[in-house]
């Protein structure tokens, strides 16, 4: 099988088709060498050394490339690090590229068939199949050699399962699993779902709105998984707070389908039904005259027309902040910068 090994990072005539894995082979050279015998070389006798050495690291490269199933490695280059130690210098070569395979093209004549398994595909599978029966047991959570193959074999057909999991344990004040698991899967899982596709990364996460809202905001935040169309169908009086917390995240690319669900969005939220009312003061009652606002906790305060509730919160000493719609003004002002985006978006998309 002959793996096409190149510096750039696309074939001719060819797409790629899966990125599988980035591929390294290093070693060390010589132990009298140093940058300047190599540009001050009579006898060239160094840089026949290097080339023996980098001809060993791209052979290595494409046995690593069979091994994982690859048709080609693309954008390789090579690292030159010169380590001193004990007065003495040394070369680290380094072959670095990235594995990936190709859309394959039928022959004239040729009915394309998937009839091989490569190794790095069985594995996968293997892996897909273990995993999920362990996620299966509640009280298991992967360790790192775990998720190191969910993250190098992308086991994406396992995102929601993980995903479940980690809303959990992230929302999870006291939690029943030790401290090492805990911080893994913290660690892991939002790198894991940024290899995903944008598509079936919201699929997944989308999936799951309510059982913990402020880290599903979280995961759309760090992730770029605004979804307009997702967002627009969840909207609800009661969960308003979380529509907001989503409007200052990001997806890829907007196109004239996404604008049309923000301006329903904000729409959405320029009606919300009003969960506090106002009252008219009156002098004596709340030693307050004008219009009072009671705001959905029940608090009366002095305000304006379109007003926050200026009363502490029990307890925390916090401001209530909530207006007669039942949001504070960190929310108007992220509606209002969400309205910006809008018109923006409406110039750009013409
Ligand atoms: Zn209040």
């Amino acid at each position: 099988m002959n793996i096409i090994v190149t510096t750039t990072d696309c074939i001719e005539n060819h797409r790629i088709a899966e990125y599988i894995d980035i591929l390294r082979s290093s070693s060390f050279v010589g132990t009298e060498l140093a940058l300047t015998d190599l540009f001050a070389d009579p006898t060239r006798k160094y840089r026949r050394k290097l080339d023996t050495i980098y001809d060993g690291a791209l052979q290595e490269i494409r046995q690593k490339a069979l091994a994982v199933g690859a048709d080609a490695v693309v954008g390789v280059h090579t690292d030159f690090q010169e380590i001193f130690s004990k007065g003495k210098a040394r070369f680290l070569v380094s072959v670095v590229g990235t594995a990936v395979r190709l859309e394959r093209k039928p022959e004239k004549g040729e009915e394309l068939t998937d009839n091989i398994v490569t190794q790095y595909r069985l594995r996968r599978s293997q892996l897909q199949v273990v995993l999920r029966r362990k996620l299966e047991n509640e009280s298991f959570n992967p360790d790192a050699k775990d998720w190191e193959n969910i993250i190098r074999y992308a086991l994406y057909d396992l995102a929601s399962m993980l995903y479940k999991r980690y809303l959990v344990l992230a929302s999870e004040t006291i939690s029943s699993v030790s401290l090492v698991e805990k911080k893994l899967f913290l660690d892991n899982f939002v790198p894991f779902l940024r290899g995903m596709d944008y598509e079936s990364a919201a699929e997944v996460v989308y999936g799951d709105t309510e059982t913990a809202p402020f880290v599903f905001c979280k995961v759309v935040k760090e992730c770029n998984l605004f979804y307009p169309q997702k967002v627009a169908s969840i909207m609800t009086s009661e969960n308003k707070h979380t529509v907001i917390a989503l409007l200052d995240s990001d997806k890829p690319l907007y196109t004239k389908e996404d604008l049309k669900y923000m301006i329903s969005i904000a729409e959405y939220l320029d009606n919300l039904p009003d969960t506090g009312r106002y009252i008219e003061g009156r002098d004596g009652l709340f030693a307050k005259s004008g219009t009072l606002l009671v705001c959905e906790r029940g608090h009366t305060s002095a305000v304006e027309l379109g007003g926050h509730c200026t009363c502490q919160l029990e307890g925390s000493g916090a401001i209530c902040n909530l207006n007669v719609k039942g949001i504070t003004e960190q929310e108007v002002a992220a509606i209002e910068a969400f309205k910006t985006k809008i018109e923006i978006l409406k110039s750009e998309l013409g």
